[in-house]
């Protein structure tokens, strides 16, 4: 962090305070509203734990640990000042308390976000105070990019191909120098967990350093072989920026460079792998670009049709889910990741999502609803539109009669059974040829394994869930 005082020394610390109003950007470097506000006058730094505006989707568990961690880490840079409420009146409160002269924040997309923000700016108003918005979550504004009928993209290839066009984004941006403001004002205890009983694996470091260094140890560790191992998931060499990049303690402008530069430096070598990781970086921004476009995104299929998909009412079959205990390693090696770490690789996620969906029948809603609770990046924008593509309801989404068999999708991506092992350590008591179908495996076998046995059969689901596909279709 750079001396606060250092080019900030015309603005007094006594002079009319500016409140930074920090969301989903817990860092310091590359971050536009911050620089604003830092030449404005001396800073209020100030996070509001809002669950009133998002309903519902307030923050799940894995979430608020996270959240506390980072806010700690944010806490030790410079002092902020703590809230809990509505944003909106806790805004409007912190004006009257501190005679603030203006407001900066960065730009939020969830469904609920803009209407939020027009009464932050009401408030502002009514205050006589300057209301600014910044963008920085995203690398381009979802309004900003349009089909040439001017219409948004609902499919990502032609989307990745028009940000690409607009070229790199901005270099990132330094820490700029700032002034605090010296008034007093009071913080709220949070109450966010500390250390739930869950969360022994945890094994992650949130806030703005431990982004940064995951961000070099995967460029200089992972990068090479992101290419050719990103879909297995016993190689760990996919990034794990997901969790930072969802609380903003690093910018997607700030990967897009480091991967650039590593691809400069690397003399071509590593040109596919970045290129597939900003392939991702980009999913990221698809998926944003249709939450904007259609906020119904978390609750409502993007085609129509499947609101009359004949689901099944199955909480037995959901909760030998969400336990990993549904028999297929694969999914339930997930599962247990999931509740271990707070994280599922991105080929587990897809494999276990199909097999909610399609093998028990369940809706994708409740599916990402355990994963809105559970997981340290559940994100409005890509847990949503996720689902969906696995669901096949969702815009560019996979066909819905494309159902992964998850024995051959164990099989493929798992071939050795390493990563299935891991979170289901008994089933390294069978030969390999059962691991990922130990229902095949000799009884005398199986008896000495303490893992359940399949809660059904995968074909007769097949049928089962292509019958569904072929009702609504003729309906
Ligand atoms: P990398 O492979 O290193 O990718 C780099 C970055 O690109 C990620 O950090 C992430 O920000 C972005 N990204 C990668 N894949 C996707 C994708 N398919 N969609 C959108 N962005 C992507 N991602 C979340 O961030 N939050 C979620 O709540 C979430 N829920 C998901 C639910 C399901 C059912 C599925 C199939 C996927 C979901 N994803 C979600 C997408 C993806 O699984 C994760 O982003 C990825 O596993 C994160 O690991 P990583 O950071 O190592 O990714």
């Amino acid at each position: 962090m750079p001396d606060p005082a250092a080019g900030a020394a015309r603005i007094s610390p006594m002079s009319s305070p500016v409140i930074m109003w920090f969301r989903q950007d817990l860092r310091l470097a590359d971050h536009a509203a911050l620089c604003a506000a830092a030449s404005a006058g001396p800073l209020i730094c100030l996070y509001i734990l809002d669950d009133e505006t998002p309903g519902d989707w307030r923050m799940g568990a894995a979430s608020r640990w996270w959240l506390r961690k980072s806010l700690e880490k944010l806490s030790a840079q410079v002092p902020v000042v703590l809230r809990k409420g509505a944003a909106d009146r806790v805004i409007a409160q912190v004006l009257g308390e501190s005679q603030a002269k203006s407001v900066y924040f960065t730009r939020d997309y969830a469904p609920w976000a803009a209407a939020l923000e027009g009464r932050v700016k009401e408030v502002c108003e009514m205050a006589g105070a300057a209301c600014h918005r910044h963008g920085g979550y995203l690398l381009h504004e979802p309004e900003s990019i349009r089909n040439g009928q001017g219409q948004p993209y609902k499919v990502y290839t032609p989307f990745s191909r028009a940000c690409s066009a607009i070229g790199p984004p901005k270099p990132p941006r330094p820490v700029p120098a700032f002034t605090l403001w010296q008034g007093e004002l009071a913080s709220a205890a949070l109450d966010l967990p500390e250390n739930p009983d869950w969360a022994n694996g945890f094994y992650w470091q949130p806030g703005e350093d431990g982004a940064r260094s995951r961000l070099a140890d995967f460029i200089e560790d992972d990068l090479a072989h992101y290419a050719d191992g990103r879909d297995v998931p016993s190689r760990r060499v996919t990034s794990r920026l997901s969790p930072h990049l969802h609380f903003g303690e690093i910018s997607p402008a700030q990967c897009w460079h480091a991967a650039q530069s590593a691809a400069e430096k690397a003399g071509g070598l590593v040109d596919q792998a970045v290129e597939k990781f900003l392939k991702e970086v980009l999913w990221r921004e698809f998926s944003y670009h249709l939450l904007h476009h259609f906020p119904y995104l978390p609750e409502t299929p993007f085609k129509p049709e499947f609101a009359d998909y004949p689901w099944a009412d199955d909480p037995a079959g959901l909760k030998a889910w969400q336990r990993g205990q549904t028999g297929y390693p694969i999914v339930d090696a997930g599962l247990r990741e999931l509740w271990a770490t707070g994280t599922m690789h991105n080929r587990v996620r897809m494999i276990a999502a199909s097999f909610l969906i399609k093998d028990l029948l369940i809706p994708w809603q409740q599916g990402a609803r355990w994963f809105w609770d559970t997981l340290v990046d559940a994100d409005i924008a890509s847990n949503s539109a996720s689902w969906q593509w696995v669901a096949g309801c969702g815009a560019d989404a996979a066909p819905y009669f494309r159902i992964f068999n998850p024995v051959l999708q164990g099989e493929k991506f798992d071939g050795d059974g390493a990563y299935v092992v891991k979170w289901i350590p008994e089933l390294s008591k069978l030969p390999r040829e059962f691991i990922h179908r130990p229902w095949e495996a000799p009884e005398h076998l199986l008896a000495v394994v303490n893992y359940p046995k399949r809660i059904i059969d995968h074909a007769v689901a097949r049928d089962r869930a292509l019958a569904g596909l072929k009702k609504i279709k003729a309906a």
